[in-house]
């Protein structure tokens, strides 16, 4: 028998979990273990409320998690409770899924205001994630910014701008929507250090902006290159700008009273303001001959008095493994880490791609796994019951899947007409659903 733990229950986990267990049948033990009690990761406490679709896929993970070789191991944080030295004894291989929750920095004056937040903060705090439940976002003012041209910058512009009809449906958490629904804003501004071509946002995200029912997208034409080289572009790039091309050629609906407005060629330097966030100051920037930002020294300010940075994320560092300082990911080859360690997903990758990117990178790594140790040769690890024996020793309440079903059910039981959930949005309250 061979003992796998993966550390993470996000997408990357949950992949490379169904691939191992594919790989070794009843030959291979698989835990995956979360920090919390409730699995999914990204799935839970990333993809936007309003984008069900996409969290549906967690009914799949449900499968694996079901299957028998498969077990849930929540509520232990890894470098915490138990270190990765420790895992390596127990099982077979170790496999670090544990993605980049943490806001990359702008490194720019004035970021630590109150009313700046990284976007893994407010993402979280619309999202029930416990870190960030006490958040508390600046929503009386009438201007917020979003700085990025990623999918994160778009998620977190579009939820600033619904209104709570838009919201039926979702599993957005209550104080959040309480929150949006009280909320003056009436223009966000989505900062791009650089052009329209350079956008990291996809199609049909882009496209959802056209159909808000109180806000409408304002786009400059003049930031535009000729329409001729579009035909350079690959073609979902192509579609991406043809749709930013339409927002520009509309105008904004006057029965609509907030505007996103994408201001291209702004790179933020710095945040001002009387003790809190008042603008942004940006500098007008233009394309050198890399492709890269380059600043013209025309400066200006864009009113901002909640400032959303969307620009990417890192994944926290643990004891002993080692770590990538630039690429904001652990130092792996092809997901080998080091004898029997390995990591998927954006703690291999770093933090691009969606969700669908993990399967065949999950699946890569189980390979790898294999062919290092085949499945019918045999372990001689402890696994879980090693692992369930120290955390118990350390006074660790572990949790399962069926303690997870039961949180689960509860969060179904108490959703507001027409969402699927309500969810908990403190560790307590799991861990008292569970009678723990
Ligand atoms: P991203 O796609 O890498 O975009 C990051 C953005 O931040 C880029 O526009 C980048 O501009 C900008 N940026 C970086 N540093 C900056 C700085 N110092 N100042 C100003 N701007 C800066 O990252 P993301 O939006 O966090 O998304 C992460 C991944 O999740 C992506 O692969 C995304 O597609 C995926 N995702 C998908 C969905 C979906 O499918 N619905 C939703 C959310 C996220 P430059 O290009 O100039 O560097």
């Amino acid at each position: 028998m061979r003992h796998f733990a993966v550390v993470g229950s996000g997408p990357a986990g949950f992949y490379t979990a169904e691939a191992l267990e594919k790989a070794y049948g009843e030959q291979g033990r698989i835990d995956i273990l979360d920090r919390y009690p409730v699995p999914y990761g990204l799935i839970r406490f990333g993809v936007a409320p309003d984008h069900q679709s996409l969290k549906a896929v967690s009914k799949r993970y449900d499968k694996v998690a079901e299957s028998a070789g498969v077990d849930f191991i929540g509520n232990v944080c890894v470098g915490r409770d138990v270190s990765v030295a420790e895992l390596l004894d127990f099982y077979d291989a170790v496999i670090l899924a544990i993605g980049a929750p943490h806001d990359r920095r702008l490194g720019i004056p004035g970021e630590d205001l109150p009313g700046v937040f990284g976007s893994a903060q407010f993402v979280g705090w619309y999202n029930g994630h416990p870190d960030f439940a006490e958040l508390d976002p600046p929503l009386s003012g009438t201007h917020a910014a979003v700085i990025g041209n990623g999918n994160v910058a778009l998620d977190c512009a579009r939820i600033l701008s619904k209104t709570a009809r838009e919201f039926e449906g979702s599993d957005i958490v209550g104080h959040a929507l309480e929150a949006l629904d009280q909320s003056a804003i009436r223009t966000i501004t989505i900062l791009g250090r650089r052009g329209p071509h350079q956008i990291a946002m996809t199609p049909k995200e882009l496209g959802e902006l056209g159909h808000l029912e109180a806000a409408s997208p304002i786009v400059d034409i003049a930031d535009f290159p000729p329409l001729e080289a579009d035909q350079a572009l690959e073609p979902g790039q192509r579609k991406s700008i043809t749709i930013l091309r339409e927002f520009a050629a509309t105008p904004p609906d006057p029965a609509k009273p907030k505007r996103m407005v994408f201001d291209f060629f702004a790179k933020p330097l710095s945040i001002e303001g009387d003790g809190k966030a008042e603008r942004i100051i940006v500098e007008r920037t233009e394309l050198d001959e890399k492709g890269a930002a380059r600043g013209t020294g025309e400066t200006y300010g864009v009113p901002a008095s909640l400032v959303i940075s969307a620009i990417g994320y890192w994944t926290p560092q643990i004891e002993g493994v080692p770590y990538d300082e630039r690429g904001t990911k652990f130092v792996n080859e092809g997901g080998r880490i080091s004898d029997r360690l390995y990591a998927v997903g954006w703690a291999r990758r770093g933090p691009t791609g969606t969700i669908g990117t993990n399967r065949p990178d999950g699946y890569e790594v189980a390979d790898l796994i294999a062919a290092a140790m085949p499945a019918g040769s045999s372990g001689e690890r402890a696994g879980a019951e090693g692992l369930k024996r120290l955390l118990e020793r350390r006074g660790v309440i572990a949790t399962d899947y069926d303690d997870w079903r039961k949180i689960e059910q509860t969060e179904t039981g108490r959703a507001r007409p027409g969402s699927p959930r309500e969810k908990f949005v403190r560790h307590q309250e799991w861990l008292q659903t569970i009678g723990r």
